[in-house]
């Protein structure tokens, strides 16, 4: 029997020590536990990597902190537009969302697309028709008011720029980050998982979609290699197909997951400006948290060992 694994980020960017105060970082720690101990529970009783990253992933969803469900990014015009994939690593089945708005948790929906359609990827109107069909949980829009959010629109509208949630220069105060959640599981079967779900990025137009839906860049699990979720500027990492890259790496060129992700993550998103990271999990259990930007909020654990909780570099 497989030992059991699992990982989760709650997004990378900018995240200094020196403007993070010590209530702050205790909630985000906090909130990283919790989802992590919800995935862990899963796969001690013998659950499946697929259920625990659903479940660590809609306990992040529900957390105000992270950009994903409550506590999502607003768009231009003062709405929330959700993005989730989920992968199975066992026969490759995936489900996505993009685009939704009013969704409680869109890693749910995005797993029932997998389950209940013969789908892969549904957007906009015909997810949120899809969601209505199936039953999904839906919240008013003052359940995803968050005060944080909506200063962080009124900036980014000033200055007429999209914030991609982690920009120096263009947000104050320590909250440049990509706070998007994501988990990774290996089962007591040996089977692998992984999912992504976010809000995208302050003022965001046209419906535009980040990698988070994608699978393949954002999202990507395979028995064979690795279960990836990843964080950061959403169209590099589509650019680079960030996480089906790492798996082929470890595929076609052996390589283990430590190389690749150092090749993809601290070499190939470098060169071409693709700020963010990523949780990476393979088939034997190895667990790595890389990540090219100055912090990513991020947790793992493996059975008989203790929780690791990182934020910073
Ligand atoms: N990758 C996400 C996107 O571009 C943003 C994030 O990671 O927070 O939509």
């Amino acid at each position: 029997m497989q030992n059991y694994a699992l990982a989760i980020h709650g997004g990378a960017g900018t995240i200094l020590k020196s403007t993070m105060s010590p209530e702050k970082e205790l909630a985000y720690k906090n909130g990283l536990q919790d989802a992590i101990e919800a995935g862990e529970s899963i796969l001690k009783s013998g659950g499946s990597a697929f259920d625990a990253v659903e479940t660590a992933i809609i306990k992040l969803e529900n957390n105000p902190l992270f950009n994903a469900g409550k506590g999502a990014v607003f768009t231009n015009n003062g709405t929330h537009e959700m993005d989730a994939s989920i992968m199975n690593g066992k026969d490759l089945m995936a489900g996505a969302i993009a685009g939704v708005q009013g969704v409680k948790n869109p890693i749910a929906l995005a797993r029932a697309v997998m389950e209940q359609s013969e789908h892969v990827l549904l957007t906009g109107n015909g997810a949120m028709e899809f969601a209505k069909k199936v039953n999904a949980q839906f919240e008013n829009e003052d359940y995803f008011f968050v005060q944080l959010r909506y200063d962080q629109l009124q900036q980014a509208k000033q200055s007429n720029s999209m914030i991609l949630d982690h920009t120096e220069d263009k947000i104050e105060h320590g909250e440049k980050k990509f706070g998007t959640v994501g988990c990774v599981a290996l089962d007591l079967n040996g089977n692998l998982a992984a999912g992504t779900s976010t809000g995208g990025m302050t003022n965001k137009k046209f419906g535009r979609v980040g990698d988070s839906s994608i699978i393949g860049a954002g999202t990507y699990a395979n028995n064979n290699t690795c279960a990836i979720s990843c964080t950061g500027h959403g169209e590099l990492f589509i650019r680079s197909v960030v996480a089906y890259d790492i798996s082929c790496l470890m595929e076609y060129k052996n390589l283990s997951l430590k190389e690749a992700c150092d090749i993809v993550v601290m070499d190939k998103l470098v060169k071409i400006g693709g700020e963010g990271g990523l949780i990476a999990l393979d088939a034997k259990g190895n667990i790595v948290l890389p990540f090219n930007s100055e912090g990513m909020y991020r947790a793992s654990k493996k059975q008989n060992e203790d929780i690791f909780i990182g934020i910073y570099k």
